[in-house]
C-alpha cells in the first residue's frame, strides 16, 4: 500500500479528446466525495510546469459532461520532456501540498507520466483520453467512440455523391500512426478498402479490382485511408491510383479536425466516468503509475511502462471481413 492521498491535482494532455469533461467531472466528485482536495492543472504539463492551479469545487464542473474538449484545455509541452522541466512541475505539486496527480490523455502523455514518476516521488495515475485508440491494454479511450461516429456521419454523406456520380473516393481519417478510427468507420460505411498503418495493403489488387470495375462502368469505390497509412495519406494513394486509372474521376476528402471536436456520445461520456471514479479510488488504495482501462467490460489498472512500451494490433481477421462484406 502506498502513502495516503489527500490532494490531488487533475489535468489533460496532448490531443483534446471529446469526454475529457466527463472525465474530469467524475475526477473532481469523486475526490470531493472522498473528502480529497481536488486541484485543476490547465493546459496539461505546461500549467504544472508554470503554476497555474487552482482549487477545484464541485460546481467548477457543473454542465460540462456535455460538452467536447477540455475546462482544463491542453496543450504539448516541450519543457516537460527535460529533467529540469519536470523538477519545476514537481517543485510546484510538492509546495502545494498535492500528493496525487491524474494525467487525462494519450501515449504521449503517459510517456511522460511514466518519466516524471520514476524521478520522483509522486504517484500519478493516467486516464487512456484519445480519439485515435492508440493505446495498448484498453478497449476503449475517451474520444474515439465520438470521433468514429462523426467520421461515419461524413461519410455517409460524401457516399450519396460518390454513388450519384460513379466516382472514387478516397477518404482521409485521423488517427495518427494508429488505424482504429480508419478500420471502425470504415466497416461501418461499407468501405470497399481500408488502408491502416499496422497492416500493409495491396494496392495492386485494390488497382486490378478498380481496374476491373472501370470496364463494367461501375466505377464506384469507397476507400478509407488512415492518415498515417504506409502510402503518406489519402493525396499520396490518390497519386498512386490515378496513374493508373488515368480516365477516372478520383476524389480525395481529408475529414481532418471536425473528427475531434463536438458533445461527446453517451458511451464516451460514460466511459469517461467510470475511469474517472476509478483513478480516484485507484490512488486511494495505493495503486498508482498505471492507467486505468477497461477490458471485457472490467476495469483494469495497466502499469504506464505497458502502455507506452506496446502497441495495439489490428487482426487480419478485420480485414478479411472488410473483403468479403465489400465483394
Ligand atoms: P498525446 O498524449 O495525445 O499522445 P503528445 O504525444 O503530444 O500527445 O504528448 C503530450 C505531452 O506529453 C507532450 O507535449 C509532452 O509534454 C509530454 N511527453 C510526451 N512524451 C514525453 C516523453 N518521452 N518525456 C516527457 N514528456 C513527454
Amino acid at each position: 500500500m502506498g502513502k495516503k492521498v489527500t490532494r490531488i491535482g487533475v489535468l489533460t494532455s496532448g490531443g483534446d479528446a471529446p469526454g475529457m469533461n466527463a472525465a474530469i467531472r467524475a475526477v473532481v466528485r469523486t475526490g470531493i466525495y472522498h473528502g480529497l482536495e481536488v486541484h485543476g492543472i490547465m493546459r496539461g504539463y505546461q500549467g504544472l510546469i508554470e503554476d497555474d492551479i487552482y482549487r477545484m469545487e464541485s460546481r467548477s464542473v457543473a454542465n460540462i459532461i456535455q460538452r467536447g474538449g477540455t475546462m482544463l484545455k491542453t496543450a504539448r509541452c516541450k519543457e516537460f520532456y527535460d529533467y529540469d522541466g519536470r523538477k519545476k512541475a514537481y517543485d510546484n505539486l510538492k509546495r502545494r501540498d498535492i500528493n496525487g496527480l491524474i494525467i487525462i490523455g494519450g501515449d504521449g502523455s503517459f510517456r511522460g507520466a511514466v518519466e516524471f514518476s520514476n524521478e520522483f516521488d509522486m504517484p500519478c495515475i493516467g486516464i487512456a483520453g484519445t480519439i485515435d485508440k492508440d493505446i495498448y491494454g484498453t478497449d476503449f479511450t475517451i474520444g474515439f467512440d465520438t470521433a468514429v461516429n462523426t467520421a461515419v456521419e461524413a461519410i455517409d454523406k460524401i457516399r450519396d455523391t460518390m454513388d450519384s456520380h460513379d466516382r472514387i473516393f478516397i477518404i482521409e481519417v485521423m488517427g495518427r500512426d494508429a488505424g482504429y478510427i480508419a478500420l471502425h468507420s470504415g466497416i461501418a460505411t461499407g468501405a470497399e478498402n481500408i488502408l491502416v498503418p499496422e497492416l500493409k495493403s495491396n494496392i495492386d489488387d485494390i488497382v486490378s479490382s478498380l481496374q476491373e470495375k472501370e470496364r463494367r462502368k461501375k466505377l464506384v469505390n469507397l476507400i478509407v485511408v488512415a492518415e498515417g497509412d504506409g502510402f503518406g495519406g489519402a493525396v499520396e494513394v490518390q497519386k498512386v491510383f490515378k496513374k493508373k486509372l488515368p480516365k477516372a474521376e478520383i476524389r480525395v476528402c481529408i475529414l481532418g479536425h471536425i473528427q475531434r471536436g463536438g458533445s461527446p456520445s453517451c458511451l464516451d461520456r460514460l466511459i469517461a466516468s467510470r475511469m474517472g471514479y476509478h483513478a480516484v479510488e485507484s490512488l486511494m488504495e495505493g495503486r498508482y503509475n498505471v492507467f486505468v482501462g477497461i477490458l471485457n467490460n472490467k476495469m483494469h489498472y495497466i502499469p504506464l511502462e505497458n502502455a507506452v512500451k506496446n502497441k495495439g494490433k489490428i487482426s487480419e481477421e478485420w480485414m478479411k471481413i472488410v473483403k468479403i462484406l465489400a465483394s
